[in-house]
C-alpha cells in the first residue's frame, strides 16, 4: 500500500471492523478497463457510451428494428466474452472468501455485463444489467423470455446472423419462433423487467451492508443512486475507488487509484492472498 493513500488505510480498516456483517461492492465499467473493455461514460479514449447508447441500446429501437439492434450490440460488445479477469476482479473472490471466514459476507453487485467477475470466481453476485453470455425471448411471457427466461447465447443461432446479417439470420426462440434479443438491461427498461437483475436482493443488501464500497463506476445510473443514498442515510463507511472520479457526496472517501492496484493493495494490507492469473 501507498503511505500516501489515507483513503486506502481507512477503507482496510473500515474492512476489519465488520468481521460478522455484509460488504457491498457495486462495480461498474472502471473495473473492467484494465481487462481491455472500455468504460461507457469515462474519460478512456475508446469509452463508447456517447451518443448512440441511450437511442439504440433501447427496447424501442430493437422493437423498430432488430436486424439494425443485433448488429449494433454485436459491433460494440461481439467480443465481450472473450476478455479475462484482472487483479482487481480476483481481489474482489479472495475478499469474498475471507469474509466468510470470518462469518460474515461479501455481495458484488455488477452493472457489467460482461462475465468477468464469474471466471475470477465471485459466487455472491448480482448482475443488475444482465449478463453477456445469455439471450432471451423478445415475448414477454414466453418460457424463454422475461420475467424469468433466458437462453445461453453459445448455441442460439448468432453465428449465421454474424455471417450473413439480415431478417432471415435473425436468431429466433426455439419456443415461440419470436426474435431473440440480448439479457441485459435496456435504457428505456426498468430493473423489475427480469428477476435475473435481482433487484430486491441489491435493496435489501444496500439496507443491510455495514461497509460499502464503489468500484470503477459513475453516479449516473440508478443503482448507484440507490445503494449511495442508503449507505450515506445509514451513516456506513461509504468508498470509491476509481482514478478519476471526484467524490459523488459528502461522507464517502474517494481513492483515486486503478482498481486493479488498489484492491490487491487493500488484500496485501489485510493479509488476505489472491489467486494467481489462471490464464
Ligand atoms: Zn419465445
Amino acid at each position: 500500500m501507498k503511505p500516501s493513500e489515507p483513503g486506502l488505510t481507512a477503507l482496510v480498516a473500515a474492512l476489519r471492523d465488520v468481521p460478522r456483517d455484509l460488504i457491498l461492492v457495486t462495480t461498474g465499467a472502471g473495473i473492467s478497463l484494465a481487462s481491455g473493455i472500455p468504460t461507457f461514460r469515462g474519460t478512456d479514449p475508446d469509452a463508447v457510451w456517447k451518443r448512440d447508447v441511450t437511442e439504440l441500446a433501447t427496447a424501442r429501437f430493437f422493437f423498430e428494428d432488430p436486424v439494425e439492434s443485433w448488429r449494433w450490440y454485436l459491433q460494440r460488445f461481439g467480443n465481450l466474452l472473450e476478455k479475462r479477469p484482472n487483479p482487481a476482479h480476483r481481489a474482489l473472490v479472495a475478499l469474498e472468501r475471507w469474509q466468510a471466514a470470518r462469518g460474515g459476507d461479501l455481495l458484488v453487485v455488477s452493472q457489467n455485463v460482461d462475465t468477468l467477475h464469474e471466471q475470477a470466481g465471485s459466487r455472491n453476485l448480482v448482475k443488475v444489467h444482465g449478463r453477456a453470455d445469455r439471450v432471451r425471448c423478445s415475448r414477454v411471457g414466453c418460457p424463454n423470455g422475461a420475467p424469468k427466461g433466458s437462453l445461453p447465447r453459445a448455441g442460439c443461432g448468432e453465428e449465421a446472423f454474424r455471417r450473413d446479417p439480415g431478417k432471415a439470420t435473425l436468431p429466433r426462440c426455439p419456443a415461440c419462433g419470436s426474435v431473440l434479443r440480448q439479457h441485459v438491461l435496456l435504457f428505456d427498461e426498468c430493473y423489475d423487467e427480469h428477476e435475473d437483475y435481482q433487484w430486491e436482493r441489491v435493496i435489501a443488501g444496500a439496507t443491510r451492508a455495514a461497509v460499502q464500497l464503489f468500484v470503477g463506476t459513475s453516479f449516473s445510473v440508478g443503482v448507484t443512486d440507490l445503494v449511495l443514498n442508503a449507505a450515506l442515510l445509514q451513516g456506513r463507511p461509504t468508498f470509491l475507488i476509481d482514478p478519476g472520479l471526484q467524490s459523488p457526496a459528502p461522507g464517502v472517501t474517494v481513492i483515486r487509484d486503478p482498481a486493479e492496484e488498489a484492491l490487491p493493495a487493500v488484500c496485501a494490507a489485510l493479509g488476505v492472498a489472491v489467486d494467481a492469473a489462471s490464464v
